[in-house]
């Protein structure tokens, strides 16, 4: 059932989030890896941007395990996409401190 994925995990609920927010990538499900058919939790966020598709300081986000981090990471070397390469818990702060602290975690939905 789940073997055509092919879009990652985040599907289409999470690419409207980047409008205001990168921190939703962990509101509430674990992040798993973004590598094809893998299902292990990701460690890694790689930060990219395509300069043909997107302004320059629009990022787009992977994550990746342990494993797959050099993988996904040479990938979009090749490519020059690749910006920034952090650890979840990095990302996680560097967003948190991004936000204004309003208290209101629901209002998102
Ligand atoms: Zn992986």
């Amino acid at each position: 059932m789940f073997g055509a994925d092919s879009g990652g995990p985040f599907r289409g609920r999470f690419r409207g989030l980047f409008q205001g927010r990168l921190l939703d990538l962990v509101n509430d499900e674990t992040p798993i890896c973004s590598a094809k058919d893998c299902r292990a939790a990701a460690v890694w966020v790689l930060a990219w941007n395509n300069p043909k598709l997107h302004t320059p300081e629009r990022r787009k986000t992977w994550l990746a395990c342990d494993e797959h981090r050099e993988h996904l990471a040479a990938f979009l070397g090749m490519r020059s996409f690749l910006k920034d390469v952090v650890t979840l818990a990095d990302w996680e702060r560097a967003a948190a401190e991004a936000q204004p602290a309003a208290g209101d975690s629901a209002a998102d939905r």
